[in-house]
C-alpha cells in the first residue's frame, strides 16, 4: 500500500469521532476486558457438531424444490411492520404477543419476519409475478422471529423451510403441497403423521364462530381461564386448548365440517381423494384450526409419530399450512388463490434425533477417501499443497496441523474410518514421494507423489459397488 492510501485510510478511521460501533467479543478481549457475552433470551446457535443433520435437511428440501418445480425465494428479515399485522390479523398470538417490532432511524415501524407467507405475497404483488404462467411455486429457508416465551422447541428466532404455490385454486395444489410435506419427512427418516381439515371460507367460519360462541357459553362454568379469554377474542383457539377440564367441552363442541357450503365441502373432498390415491396417510382432526388469520378452506399440520407424544411436550407441531385464497387480494394484488406451509427446522432437527436414538441409528459421518499426516516443518508446506492439489482432481482429504505426532495423527484416521492415510515425512519430501498406508491391513506402499493422485483413485476404486 502507498504512504498516500496510507494516509487516507487513517483519515478515514479517524473520521467518525463518537459513533465507534460496540465493541464485540474479539474487541473486548483484545483490550483485556474479561466479559463475555450469553446469548439473548430465546436465541441459540446451531453450533457445528449439529451440521450433520441441518445440511441434510437443507439438501432433503432443495432437491425436493428441484423436484417439484419450486424456484427459491429470499426475502428480507426486516419488512414494514403492517404487512404482517394486516396478513397474520389482528388478535392472533403472532400479531399481538410475540412481533419484533420497532422503530427504525427514520420512525418506520418495522417488524423482523415472524413467517415468510406475508412477504411471499408481497413479492408476488410487487414484482408483477401473477403475469408469468401460473402458478408461481416458491420455496424458502430461513430465520424467523417471534418473541414467544422460550421453552423446549420454542425460541424467539428460529428457522423454517417453506414452499408456497401462488395463482392456483385447484385442490391437487394442495395435495402436492402436503405430499411436499410428507416426503420431506419420508426422505429424511422421520415418520410423521399429517393432520388435515377445512376451515372453509371467511362468511361459512363466521356462521360456525356463531355457533360455538353460543355452545361455550352454555359450557362457561366448565371451562379455564384461557378458554374464558378466548371466548370473546378469537373463539376458534378454543378448539386448540389443551387444559384436560376442557377436554370434554371440546369434544362435544360443534364441528365446522357441518358449515361448509357445498363448494369447500367438494374442494376438501377432492383434496382427502387426492392423498388416498397418493397413499399419504392423514388423520382427519375436526379441531384444527392453524393461528394465523388468513387462512380458507384446507388446513394442515405435521406430528412426528412418537410413542411417547407427551416426551415432546406441548410443541409438538413439526409444521403446518393451508390455504389462503384471498391473502393476495387483500394486500392489493388481483385476485390469486394460493397455498402453501412452513416446517420448523429445530423442532424437526429434535423429533429425528429423538426418534434415532430410541431406535439405535447413527447419524450420518461425512466420508472421506484419506487423511494425509504430515511430519516436521517443511513436510507440513508440502502438506497443503498437497491437499489442495487432491481436492482439485475430485478427492476428498481429511487432515489435522495441530496434531504433530504420526501416532496422534494415525488414529484420528483410524476413528474417521477412512481407507487409506497418506504419510508424508522429511524423507519423502525430499525424495519426492508418498507412503500410502491401508488403514485396515497397515500395509504401506511408498509411491511417487506425481502418481499418488492416480495411484489413490484407483485403489478407491474398490470401494465403487458399495457406493
Ligand atoms: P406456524 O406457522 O406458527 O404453525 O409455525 C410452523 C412451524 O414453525 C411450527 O410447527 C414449528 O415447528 C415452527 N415454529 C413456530 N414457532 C416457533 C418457535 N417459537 N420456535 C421454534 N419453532 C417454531
Amino acid at each position: 500500500m502507498s504512504k498516500q492510501k496510507i494516509k487516507e485510510k487513517k483519515k478515514i478511521v479517524k473520521a467518525k469521532p463518537g459513533k465507534e460501533k460496540p465493541r464485540t467479543d474479539a474487541a473486548a478481549a483484545n483490550t483485556g476486558n474479561k466479559k463475555t457475552y450469553a446469548l439473548l433470551r430465546g436465541m441459540h446457535d446451531v453450533l457445528p457438531r449439529e451440521e450433520k443433520y441441518w445440511k441434510n435437511f437443507y439438501h432433503t428440501a432443495e432437491h425436493l424444490a428441484e423436484h417439484f418445480q419450486f424456484s427459491r425465494i429470499e426475502t428480507p428479515l426486516l419488512e414494514e411492520a403492517n404487512l404482517f399485522i394486516r396478513s397474520i390479523g389482528k388478535g392472533t398470538d403472532v400479531v399481538d404477543k410475540e412481533m419484533y417490532v420497532f422503530e427504525d432511524r427514520d420512525g418506520n415501524k418495522v417488524a423482523l419476519r415472524p413467517e415468510v407467507t406475508a412477504s411471499a405475497v408481497r413479492a408476488y404483488i410487487m414484482h408483477g409475478m401473477w403475469n408469468m404462467t401460473q402458478p408461481v411455486k416458491m420455496w424458502y429457508w430461513g430465520q424467523m422471529f417471534r418473541y414467544d416465551r422460550p421453552q423446549a422447541g420454542r425460541y424467539r428466532q428460529f428457522f423454517q423451510v417453506g414452499f408456497e404455490t401462488l395463482g392456483d385454486a385447484d385442490p391437487v395444489v394442495d395435495a402436492e403441497l402436503i405430499l411436499l410435506a410428507h416426503n420431506f419427512y419420508k426422505d429424511l427418516g422421520l415418520p410423521v403423521e399429517i393432520h388435515v381439515n377445512s376451515i372453509g371460507l371467511p362468511e361459512e367460519r363466521q356462521k360456525y364462530k356463531t355457533a360455538l360462541v353460543e355452545y361455550y357459553r352454555s359450557k362457561r362454568s366448565y371451562l379455564c381461564d384461557d378458554c374464558k379469554q378466548r371466548l370473546n377474542k378469537n373463539p376458534l383457539r378454543l378448539l386448540d386448548c389443551k387444559q384436560e377440564r376442557c377436554q370434554p367441552v371440546k369434544e362435544d363442541a360443534p364441528q365446522i365440517i357441518d358449515w361448509l357450503e357445498e363448494e369447500s365441502k367438494n374442494h376438501f373432498m377432492k383434496v382427502l381423494e387426492y392423498l388416498d390415491e397418493l397413499a399419504v396417510p392423514y388423520v382427519l382432526r375436526s379441531t384444527l384450526v392453524r393461528g394465523l388469520d388468513y387462512y380458507t378452506r384446507t388446513v394442515f399440520e405435521v406430528y412426528p409419530v412418537v410413542s411417547d407424544v407427551n416426551a415432546l411436550g406441548a410443541q409438538s407441531a413439526l409444521g403446518g399450512g393451508g390455504r389462503y385464497d384471498l391473502l393476495v387480494q387483500e394486500m392489493g394484488g388481483r385476485p390469486s388463490p394460493a397455498a402453501g406451509f412452513s416446517l420448523g427446522i429445530e423442532r424437526s432437527v429434535s423429533a429425528l434425533k429423538q426418534y434415532m436414538d430410541a431406535n439405535q441409528i447413527k447419524p450420518p459421518v461425512q466420508k472421506f477417501d484419506a487423511y494425509l499426516a504430515q511430519l516436521g516443518d517443511q513436510a507440513r508446506r508440502r502438506a497443503l499443497k498437497a491437499i489442495n492439489d487432491l481436492r482439485n482432481s475430485g478427492l476428498k482429504i481429511d487432515y489435522n496441523f495441530s496434531k504433530n505426532s504420526l501416532k496422534s495423527q494415525l488414529e484420528a484416521a483410524n476413528s474417521l474410518q477412512v481407507p487409506y492415510a497418506l504419510i508424508l515425512g522429511q524423507k519423502e519430501v525430499q525424495d519426492g514421494t508418498v507412503i500410502i498406508r491401508d488403514m485396515e491391513s497397515g500395509v504401506q506402499e511408498i509411491v511417487d507423489q506425481k502418481k499418488v493422485e492416480n495411484v489413490l483413485k484407483k485403489k478407491l476404486s474398490r470401494f465403487d459397488d458399495d457406493k
